[in-house]
């Protein structure tokens, strides 16, 4: 059997979820815009799940959109309000946002918008004082991620707001990562936008959320109907909305769990990993600022029979899924971006792994994959 420790790429449909959806894939089909008994109920569900996330979240339910996930949301988010502009103002990120962050700014500039994109610390964190650092007349919107998806920092996204506020500016936060790794409370943190995605909390892919602000407005950004108060048009993706609104009312009863859960896998495997392999990896990130759930490891290829870029797939044969800290592009294996901007070096960034654990993952799944690795490295 798989052993799966790549949650943070997506993680097993919790059963509960799955229930949930298929009354809404079998005899509850009709269309939420019709005002006929089949249409309605499924309105109901819509709003009821609304009324779910906004209670989670501590928001209220106009301030949430329902969208196809992560990437939407962020797109909806950065787009809608630069088009809800008519100035081409600056904007500040960071070098290693999540790609639905950086190529939708990167599309904006094409138009004449300008974007600062600010390295972070060797640890993977973006310092408050060089984004304040970088601020201009004209800056109008900060996006930082609240926790990276590769090294798990959890970024000090209070103090980011409170520079926005100071200076007018409004603050995105891709909270893709930490929603259900840790408490997301997006108006306390001071955020006038933040992202989620289902599939990260053993929901359905192809479903999430945006938050926006009631005092913020942006434009419409699927153009058709009406739907989401006229924000996004097209028919509701309803079994999916019943699936995320279950899988949040779970998380709003095991998220203490979880994360205990989640600690306690990490502390065990970097124990057993200094059992094993004492000083020959690093761990990269910050141990103190992290999400509990995700562990980047590099193992020295001076000291250990690394083969570059081939990790993944090595523990892939003897079935352990992982990330790798390299991606597949246009047939070669590259270095990940985000450990290139810490300033690590490629041949130890093609030695590094991302595990991530989920609310299914045990002990044992640990040993199999410390076992896995003496073997590919020939450690006895
Ligand atoms: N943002 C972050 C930080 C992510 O980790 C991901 C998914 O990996 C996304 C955005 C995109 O979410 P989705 O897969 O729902 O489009």
């Amino acid at each position: 059997m798989t052993t799966y420790l790549d949650n943070a790429a997506s993680t097993r449909i919790d059963g509960r979820v799955l229930e949930a959806m298929l009354p809404y894939l079998k005899e509850k089909y009709g269309n939420p815009s019709s005002a006929h008994k089949q249409g309605k109920i499924l309105k109901v569900l819509i709003e009821d799940a609304r009324d779910v996330v906004a209670d989670f979240l501590f928001t209220k339910p106009k301030e949430i959109f329902f969208t196809s996930g992560g990437t939407e949301s962020n797109n909806f988010a950065i787009k809608g309000y630069a088009f809800s502009r008519n100035d081409k103002f600056h904007s500040i990120t960071s070098s290693i946002e999540h790609p639905a962050v950086l190529e939708t700014f990167s599309y904006l500039n094409k138009f004449g918008y300008e974007t600062d994109i600010i390295k972070p610390d060797n640890k993977g964190k973006v310092s408050t004082e060089n984004i304040e650092s970088r601020i201009k007349n004209n800056t109008k919107l900060i996006s930082i991620m609240h926790a990276n998806n590769e090294l798990g920092i959890v970024n000090d996204v209070k103090s980011i707001s409170d520079v926005c506020k100071s200076k007018g500016i409004l603050f995105h936060s891709d909270t893709v990562q930490s929603i259900g790794k840790m408490s997301v409370k997006p108006k306390e943190l001071g955020m006038d936008f933040i992202t989620m995605s289902a599939h990260k909390i053993y929901g359905p892919k192809g479903v999430g959320i945006l938050f926006i602000d009631e005092n913020v407005k942006i434009d419409k950004y699927i153009h058709g109907g009406s739907q989401e108060r006229n924000m996004r048009g097209g028919t509701e993706n309803i079994a999916s909305i019943a699936g995320l609104k279950c899988a949040i009312e779970i998380l709003k009863e095991s998220l203490d769990e979880d994360i205990k859960h989640y600690t306690e896998l990490k502390s065990h495997l970097i124990s057993e990993l200094n059992n094993s392999f004492k000083d020959m990896f690093i761990i990269n990130g910050d141990e103190v600022n992290s999400l509990p759930n995700i562990l980047n490891v590099s193992f020295k290829p001076d000291r250990l029979k690394v083969s570059s870029g081939m990790l993944p797939i090595q523990l892939d044969l003897v079935d352990v899924s992982v990330s790798g800290g390299s991606a597949c592009s246009s047939g070669s294996l590259k270095p990940s971006n985000v450990l290139l901007e810490l300033g690590m070096e490629e041949s130890l960034a093609s030695s590094t792994i991302r595990i991530s654990f989920g609310r299914f993952n045990v002990l044992e799944d640990n040993m199999k994959l410390v076992k896995s690795l003496k073997k590919i490295f020939g450690v006895v």
